[in-house]
């Protein structure tokens, strides 16, 4: 029995440790296929996403790895490439000559609040709430509704292979009175998406962040079942920014997705992904 995990931080963008430290606690709680997914540079400076002059140690630090390691797990470079509509995604010039072994695309950004600046679904609350008062008139909904929308946007453009954080707007989300993942309007949202993202042949990775401290994947548990009878396929990623987490809620997401039917998760072998079949102990 192993674990797996494609979706990973270090000190090359806002994770807490260095590529060494994932490496040896990835080792430690017995993952054999471990993946960095880095924040991708942005054609703006933040705090949190690579520089594009550090990509070749990135690249360096990793075949480092790689080779000292190879006896002990697989080791896997990605990146974790924003889509911010109407400003920057995969398709930017930086990617075009990149080798990496696969791509996340994920959304922080949806709107611009003022010049220069986007709004952030992923930061703190109050800076989530600002933005929300400003853009959407203070309605969640609203907001849900453009997530989906933006979502729309990056999975019909492609170019990258998993889908992250698939609903993440349902972390501040939740916080709304009257918000609730279950009511009709969200869930047709959620089908709709799901849907482009089978036709679209993409895989969508079960983000397990939030699972400890706020009872939710993203995907939602409650999507579950729709994920499962569409077939898309999945796997599951804790998104960890520091070493202690790199399997944080492993246990709890595999049995949920037992529990829903899942036969199956994605794994990379050398190139291609693969049906693997697992328990809530791991893979198999
Ligand atoms: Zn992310
Ligand atoms: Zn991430």
């Amino acid at each position: 029995m192993y674990w797996s995990n494609y979706h990973s931080h270090c000190t090359f963008c806002d994770g807490r440790s260095s590529m060494e430290d994932f490496v040896r606690f990835a080792i430690s709680r017995g993952i054999k296929k471990y993946g960095f997914s880095s924040h991708a540079p942005l054609p703006f400076l933040t705090k949190w996403t690579m520089l594009e002059d550090d990509f070749a140690d990135y690249e360096k630090e990793f075949k480092r790895l790689k080779e000292k390691y190879k006896n002990k797990i697989e080791l896997y470079l990605g990146l974790e490439v924003d889509f911010i509509h109407g400003c920057s995604d995969i398709r930017n010039e930086f990617f075009r000559d990149k080798k990496l072994d696969y791509t996340i695309g994920s959304i922080h950004y949806l709107d611009k609040i003022r010049d220069n600046e986007y709004w952030t679904i992923d930061g703190g609350f109050r800076e989530f709430n600002q933005g929300l008062n400003l853009l959407f008139g203070g309605d969640i909904r609203l907001a849900a509704k453009r997530f989906f929308e933006i979502t729309t946007f990056m999975i019909e453009k492609g170019g990258f292979d998993i889908v992250g954080h698939f609903d993440k707007i349902t972390y501040h989300g939740l916080k709304y009175a009257g918000f609730n993942p279950a009511d009709k309007w969200f869930v047709d949202l959620v089908i709709d998406t799901l849907q482009l993202i089978k036709n679209k042949g993409l895989l969508l990775e079960i983000n397990t962040k939030s699972l400890t401290e706020h009872g939710i994947t993203y995907p939602n548990q409650l999507f579950y079942p729709i994920i499962r009878e569409m077939g898309i396929p999945v796997m599951v990623n804790s998104d960890c920014h520091y070493p202690t987490n790199v399997t944080d809620g492993f246990a709890t997401a595999y049995k949920n997705l037992k529990q829903a039917g899942f036969l199956t998760l994605h794994q990379f072998f050398d190139g291609e992904w693969r049906a693997v079949e697992f328990d809530e102990n791991g893979l198999l």
